[in-house]
């Protein structure tokens, strides 16, 4: 790290506080500067290129210098900068997006509504159902289930229903009524011998137990992520999302697939909805939908949904919700280039083919050994790494192999993130084959260095 007085870093350490890092260790570590994006390269301020094996956050889909999105930005930006969509206020692009999102759904929609992270469209989601249930005058169907592991994201009712406790240590969250079933990671959470299918059986049967027991008319709605991304790349069983929707439609429960790292290609098909035959009551969407260039997030809903919220806003007089830069223009301007630029480049395509090289390339080291386990589907994987693969375990204290050998990887030019001790892999969709085997080679050598560095 540069030192210097004045240096760019140690104004960092004197006046940022960054969001999901120790503010302590950060006084001392200081930050990784990144100046400057080209394709699925970052690189820092010192001119050193990495791999950004993440995309961002799960979220930069089409690289990170696409001058297609900057146009759309300008040439929205020159014509109208801003303007909302309450009180009956609406603009071009975000009707343009409206029409484009459920003209896209795997499922029939109604309407999409409009927010700016994941955190607030699921808080959105939330609200509405809750709207709904009154609306319907079923005041006590609130209870929502999530599963262990989930991310849901951070504001206080998305905190809430993320099911990860560094989530929830320390910060005091008003806790809705949240039932919490068990992950459906196959590896961690199966009996000796069970079957992936027999898993999936004992997960439907544990959700249909824990509906009777609460009482099914108090229950609103099951959220879930098709694959669960920041809990771990966990990818479910097979046949996990027919048993599961089967219970739900069995008791009226509403589903909401959280697609913020799924949508838009990342499994290899459009949605992870599509990819797992899920049909979804509501779909949540940030991320990949405007590459992450602006903030953008939405929603979408059926009529199942759409129908009650709409006679409940006319029996109030408007419905109480939305945001100052709820459909953003510039936002929506973006995101619509950036759905064209997916469709046109076939991006969902060269996610499902690319995904087959990264995972053979990660199958290969399944005989290394740090490697416990190789998880994903389309461009989105996780390794988990292991000190004693008999028993599944990895140092002491847990994350402390991850944080190695993200540590390592780092150093070789490949930023990735440890998510405990699994290391995620979620590239931008436009990798080449090229740049998947580089991927690969840079984790090798991040492993053998982390091998040779242990006790
Ligand atoms: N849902 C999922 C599945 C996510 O992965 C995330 C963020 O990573 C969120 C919701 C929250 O999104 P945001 O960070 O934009 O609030």
């Amino acid at each position: 790290m540069n030192d210097k007085p004045n240096s760019i870093e140690a104004r960092d350490i004197a006046y940022h506080l960054h969001p999901y890092t120790n503010a302590k260790k950060h006084l001392e570590a200081g930050p990784l500067v990144i100046d400057r994006g080209e394709g699925i390269y970052v690189f820092d301020n010192n001119g050193k290129r990495y791999i950004e094996a993440m995309a961002g956050l799960w979220s930069v889909g089409v690289g990170f210098n696409e001058e297609r999105l900057v146009n759309a930005a300008t040439e929205q930006m020159k014509r109208l900068p801003y303007y909302h969509t309450f009180t009956h206020k609406s603009h071009g692009p975000v009707i343009e997006l409206a029409e484009k999102l459920v003209g896209m759904a795997p499922v029939p929609m109604s309407k999409a509504f409009f927010t700016n992270s994941g955190s607030e469209a699921i808080d959105t989601a939330l609200k509405l159902i809750w709207y709904r249930a009154n609306a319907l005058g079923q005041p006590e169907r609130k209870k929502i289930i999530v599963r262990n592991r989930a991310y849901h994201g951070v504001t206080i009712a998305a905190a809430c229903l993320t099911s990860l406790p560094a989530n929830h240590r320390s910060f005091d969250l008003i806790v809705p009524d949240v039932l919490r079933m068990t992950c459906p990671h196959h590896w961690r959470e199966a009996l000796p011998g069970e079957s992936e299918e027999d898993f999936a059986t004992r997960l439907a049967k544990e959700l249909e137990d824990t509906i009777l027991a609460e009482g099914p008319e108090t229950i609103a709605a099951f959220f879930g992520e098709p694959v669960q991304g920041a809990g771990g790349v966990v990818v479910p069983p097979a046949t996990y999302w027919q048993k599961v929707q089967a219970v739900l439609r069995k008791y009226d429960i509403l589903l909401v697939a959280d697609e913020v790292i799924c949508g838009f290609g990342r499994t290899g098909t459009m949605f992870g909805s599509t990819t797992y035959g899920i049909e979804p009551d509501i779909m949540v969407m940030s991320k990949q939908l405007s590459s992450s260039y602006l903030p953008a997030s939405a929603l979408m809903m059926n009529d199942r949904v759409f129908g009650p919220i709409m006679e409940e806003s006319d029996r109030i007089g408007t419905l109480g919700h939305g945001y100052t830069a709820s459909g953003h223009p510039v936002a929506a301007a973006v995101a619509l280039e950036n759905l064209k630029i997916i469709e046109e480049r076939d991006l969902v395509g060269n996610a499902a083919a690319m995904g087959r090289r990264l995972r053979d390339g990660l199958d290969a080291l399944t005989d290394h050994p740090l490697v416990g386990e190789v998880r994903g589907v389309g461009l989105i994987a996780a390794v988990e790494l292991v000190t004693d693969r008999e028993a599944r375990t990895a140092l002491e204290t847990p994350g402390a192999l991850g944080a190695l050998v993200n540590a390592h990887l780092q150093e070789a030019g490949l930023i990735s993130r440890a998510m405990t001790d699994a290391i995620a892999f979620c590239p931008p969709l436009i990798i080449t084959e090229g740049e998947i085997d580089e991927l690969l080679s840079l984790f090798r050598i991040g492993l053998d260095k982390t091998l040779a560095a242990l006790p």
